[in-house]
């Protein structure tokens, strides 16, 4: 069975806290890619400020360019309406009924995935990947999923990596504040923010 991962998130902007997670992910679980979905307008954010999607989607297709096994894909920036994980991850099954899917989230939103709109159906449809984030501890929350939802336990697994305490509110406040952020994003992502005048 083909396995692939495929990792949503704002990407606003995308950074190597995104980027370490979905190559350890790859490795460790054996995926032959990692699709890339920047999301339209996200349920859950109640930012206002957010970047166009075009930008968004540019960043990544700059951030994954020498990786063979990245991809992204706009289906989401394109969709009407807000971003429904679920949708996707729907129309993906679609495309690849044979595949396995794995969707790759940080230990942060690992934990907001039974609010999630169908969270139960997503659930049966795909294997969940966390990411060890700085300050986010996921002993806690499979504890409860193993008490509270014992049929999923085993669709979603635990990865560690190397901690990054990167995040893309940090970078929007450096770049707000004037401080640097080389080296927290690949450097043509950076060249980006300073082209288009992003998060001034
Ligand atoms: P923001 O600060 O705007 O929320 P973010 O850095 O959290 O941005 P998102 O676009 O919200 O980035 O995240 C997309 C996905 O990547 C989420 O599942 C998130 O948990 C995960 N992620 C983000 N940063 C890291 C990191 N440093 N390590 C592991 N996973 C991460
Ligand atoms: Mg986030």
């Amino acid at each position: 069975m083909v396995k692939i991962g495929v990792m949503g998130g704002t990407f606003d902007p995308i950074h190597y806290g995104h980027l370490v997670a979905a190559e350890m992910a790859r490795s460790e679980f054996n995926l032959s890619k990692v699709l890339f979905i920047p999301t339209g307008i996200p349920p859950h954010k109640d930012r206002l400020d957010i970047s166009a999607g075009k930008s968004r989607l540019e960043m990544v297709e700059r951030a994954i360019k020498d990786n063979p096994a990245f991809e992204c894909s706009a289906m989401e920036i394109e969709r009407q309406g807000p971003s429904y994980t679920v949708e996707t991850l729907r129309l993906l099954s679609k495309i690849w009924p044979e595949h396995e899917l794995y969707f790759i989230t940080g230990t942060d939103a690992l934990r907001e995935i039974f609010s999630w709109r169908e969270a139960e159906e997503i659930l049966t449809m795909i294997q969940f990947i966390g990411a060890a984030r700085p300050g986010f501890d996921a002993k806690d929350f499979l504890q409860s999923v193993r008490q509270d939802h014992p049929e999923i336990v085993d669709k979603i697994h635990y990865l560690e990596v190397p901690a990054l305490a990167i995040s893309s509110t940090d970078i929007r406040m450096r770049v707000k504040q004037q401080k640097p952020i080389r080296y927290l994003l690949p450097e043509a992502v950076r060249l980006f923010i300073e082209q288009k005048n992003l998060y001034r």
